[in-house]
């Protein structure tokens, strides 16, 4: 038997009308004698009625500091009230399934409350439902402690819980739903000329990911690259659209044997909020700021320490506390606020001379202050103002031939 998991995110299943989408296509896999397995996310984004962010509302509401493990068990209902509408309609379209939570699904976690990790699928209730001839469709972003405890796997989640099953059921292919045709070369409402990505690796996708494009979990990535499973993401709304396929070593890459040519560069990414600190340092102490910093989970990035002075970046959210930090032990430092991390990606970048000559120039020729940079053997990110991401981002975009 051939399984296919298929995962639908929230603007897919945000109304009836999509969700009838939804359905036709499940239909049409049917129809090829394939066995379906439907991971869902909440119905809509912010603001709808029960989207993951008005359910954690409801509760916020009443208790600013709500506690995480009722938070973790009213954001699971999100995924659970799409699941059960979207099995009733796959019914009354005559199409048998069976909905699950994350737990009767078997997928267990390790219990840290909004942001855990599965540690374990035991599929045995989705083949039993699958060899019954069932779709079956599964509550996405949740599973389960051994103990009972219902936990959530970190915003974004479905995506993780959607590549999970993939790989305990040994499928070569999950299929992610979205409401665009595919990845891109970059955020569309920030570059207009960006184009759809026909292909893409694990590596490349990871990074678009962490460096604040929002195209897939990271985590979800990372367990894809370890099953060796590709993951073709596409338009719940097209749906013969071929989308982007992610997977291993790009063929782009490999066709294109011109390894010191510029157009192997991939993607432009690009992440809002973020505040530049610059500390005097006192290298006595430093030590234990860091061990601070650690204990207060602040991540740090884009570091870059000299004797004199400690330089790095931090989400504004953040801001606030590592200040305190910073006030408690007496140090000079400055702050700037608004800035925005704009990152170029491209897995073979390393070794190919005047990436970064090429960024300097574009940026400067945008009359763009650049305000610090960082490089990866893939990436090398700007700083830059709020204010210029968005000519940045085109400024990269158009110098590398993105489009
Ligand atoms: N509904 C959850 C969220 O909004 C999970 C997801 O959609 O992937 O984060
Ligand atoms: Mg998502």
């Amino acid at each position: 038997m051939t399984i296919v998991v298929q995962k639908f995110g929230g603007t897919s299943v945000e109304s009836y009308e999509k969700m009838q989408q939804v359905c036709n296509i499940i239909k049409n896999y049917k129809e090829k004698g394939l066995d379906l397995v439907v991971v869902v996310s909440a119905m809509g984004r912010k603001g709808a009625p029960y989207a993951t962010d008005t359910l954690i509302n409801l509760c916020k509401n009443v208790n600013e500091n709500s506690s995480k493990r009722e938070l973790d068990l009213i954001m699971s209902c999100g995924e659970i009230i799409s699941g059960t509408i979207l099995t009733n309609m796959l019914k009354g379209n005559g199409i048998d399934a069976v909905f699950l939570t994350g737990s009767q699904a078997g997928i267990y976690t390790d219990g840290k409350f909004s942001d855990s990790r599965i540690l374990d699928i035991k599929p045995e209730r989705i083949y039993k439902e699958l060899d019954e001839g069932k779709v079956v469709i599964v509550a996405g972003f949740q599973g389960t402690t051994e103990s009972g405890e219902v936990t959530t796997l970190g915003r974004g989640g479905s995506d993780t819980s959607a590549v999970a099953i993939g790989k305990a059921l040994e499928c070569e292919t999950v299929e992610i739903y979205t409401d665009v045709d595919g990845i891109m070369t970059a955020d569309p409402r920030v570059e207009p000329e960006a184009k759809v990505l026909d292909y893409i690796n694990y590596e490349e996708v990871f990074q678009m990911a962490d460096k604040g494009a929002k195209v897939i979990h990271p985590r979800a990535v990372e367990i894809a690259k370890s099953g060796s499973i590709a993951l073709n993401i596409k338009n719940t709304l097209n749906p013969s659209h071929p989308g982007t396929r992610i997977s291993g070593m790009s063929p782009k890459f490999e066709v294109n044997k011109e390894a010191k040519s510029l157009h192997t560069m991939t993607a432009v990414a690009h992440k809002n909020g973020i505040a530049q600190i610059k500390v005097k340092s006192k290298e006595d102490i430093f030590t234990e700021i860091m061990n601070e910093i650690e204990s207060n989970e602040i991540s740090l990035d884009m570091i870059n320490f000299f004797v004199e002075e400690k330089a790095f970046v931090i989400d504004h959210e953040k801001l606030k506390i590592l200040k305190d930090i910073l006030n408690n032990h007496d140090l000079e430092y400055t702050v700037k606020e608004n800035c925005a991390k704009v990152t170029l990606i491209g897995t073979k970048m390393t070794g190919i001379p005047g990436v970064m000559a090429k960024i300097v120039r574009a940026l400067s020729k945008s009359k763009i202050n650049l305000l610090q940079t960082s490089d990866s053997n893939m990436t090398i990110s700007c700083l830059v103002e709020e204010k210029d991401m968005k000519s940045a981002v085109h400024a990269i975009h158009d110098e590398f031939k993105l489009n």
